[in-house]
């Protein structure tokens, strides 16, 4: 089939609401997500929004209007695919930041949209730039949108405005594109601005594969007999590493046991029956986009993202799991995409947090703080790398906020 191929890169989507990151993400992917729709892979994207589109380019075209992500160049000569990349679209309404932060862990970088016709900043512009900054991706491009709505002017002085907005944050040299994702206005400019700002990193193939668990599924109709089961289903990012179809696994924390009124979590061992990537069934992964993994797992197991935020990796390769740990802690100074910005206080003893490692969410009581540094006891254990960074979120009024970075020192 021709330009298909697996993404090499995840590149975040972030910005305000209704500034047309859905809309970019549409233009880019131009008609290839169509065409593999399949119920698993629809199952998948859902809650993260991934949207895969290959880039490509039109043999002796100058820069940067070769670029596309059309088969047939407007010459009606066929075009040659560059890479194929890999949009994982944030929710901005209401954004839940733990959803937009477990999926900035798996982002090599990240497109900021900013609409040319609202004042910048917007609450999420800057919550989403805060996040970026926290996790420290600096492979940033910011597009600004809807182009078509403002005249010149205003286009000059909303681009003064984000340069300003910009200025000592890892988008301080990230290139401003003026774009409509809406009238397909400059997207090669987009396209091109991507190819040079967000390279594909280097993966070394030897390492052990690593693969965060975003979400899992029993595939099966209801009623299906058991010889035609099919095993569960786990839908994630490879973030080092490969995989090949008959690999074995260890998915952890794994599964809850109980014992005596106590539960416990237990490693779960299987074996890998199928590969799912770019849409299309394969027998090697790399990292790179979204990847489905059917397992021999019982699919009652998986029914349900009841394994979302765990890890898997080859038995043995994988990191601790915690069921309670100490973290660095780094504050922000004020709560961010709030009117009025209010300071961050302490963090205090006994205050519930909700915490994202990976691709994991989970709850945790502060069993003691001290200044910049706390334990906390979690409802859900997680299993994470010493050193890991951990996004902190405090309630205040309706919903969690983002108050600071913690790193996993034990
Ligand atoms: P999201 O919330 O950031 O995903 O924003 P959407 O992609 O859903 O877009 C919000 C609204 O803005 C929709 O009605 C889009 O049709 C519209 N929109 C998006 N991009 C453009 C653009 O470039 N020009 C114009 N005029 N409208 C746009
Ligand atoms: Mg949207």
């Amino acid at each position: 089939m021709t330009g298909i191929q697996q993404p090499e890169v995840n590149i975040g989507l972030v910005g305000h609401v209704d500034h047309g990151k859905t809309t970019l993400v549409q233009a880019l992917s131009g008609s290839w997500t169509d065409q593999h729709s399949e119920e698993m892979k629809r199952g998948i994207s859902i809650r993260l929004g991934y949207a895969d589109a290959t880039f490509r380019t039109c043999p002796g075209v100058d820069e940067p209007e070769c670029y596309t992500v059309e088969e047939e160049c407007p010459d009606g000569s066929e075009s040659e695919p560059l890479r194929t990349v890999s949009f994982v679209d944030a929710p901005g309404h209401e954004t839940l930041m733990a959803t937009m932060l477990s999926g900035a862990s798996l982002m090599d970088g990240a497109v900021l949209v900013v609409s040319a016709n609202e004042p910048v900043p917007q609450p999420q512009t800057e919550e989403h730039l805060m996040a970026l900054d926290l996790i420290g991706i600096d492979n940033i491009v910011i597009a600004q949108n809807k182009v078509d709505l403002v005249d010149g002017e205003t286009a000059r002085s909303n681009y003064e405005q984000i340069q300003e907005f910009v200025e000592g944050t890892v988008a301080e040299d990230a290139p401003v594109v003026p774009v409509s994702a809406g009238q397909d206005v400059n997207m090669d400019l987009l396209i091109s601005a991507i190819e040079e700002e967000i390279p594909t990193p280097e993966r070394d193939p030897d390492t052990d594969a690593r693969l965060h668990v975003a979400r899992s599924f029993d595939i099966n109709k209801p009623g299906t007999t058991f010889e035609d089961l099919t095993g569960g289903v786990l839908g994630g990012s490879l973030v080092a590493g490969e995989l090949e179809v008959e690999d074995e696994l260890e998915v952890k924390p794994g599964r809850e046991v109980e014992e005596g009124g106590q539960s416990e979590y237990v490693p779960i061992e299987t074996t890998i029956r199928s590969l799912q990537a770019g849409g299309e069934d394969v027998d090697t992964v790399t990292p790179g986009g979204l990847l489905g993994v059917g397992t021999g797992l019982d699919p009652s197991l998986t029914k349900g993202d009841a394994l979302a935020g765990q890890m898997a990796g080859p038995p043995g390769s994988l990191p601790p799991t915690w069921e309670q740990f100490t973290m660095d802690v780094d504050l922000l100074e004020r709560v961010v995409g709030v009117d009025g910005g209010e300071t961050v206080e302490e963090i205090s003893t006994g205050e519930p947090l909700m915490m994202t490692v990976g691709t994991s969410t989970t709850v945790g009581a502060v069993t003691s703080a001290r200044e910049g540094e706390c334990e906390v006891k979690l409802k859900r254990p997680v299993c994470a790398d010493p050193g890991a960074k951990i996004a902190i979120n405090r309630r205040i009024g309706a919903r969690w906020r983002l108050i600071g970075l913690g790193t996993l020192t034990e």
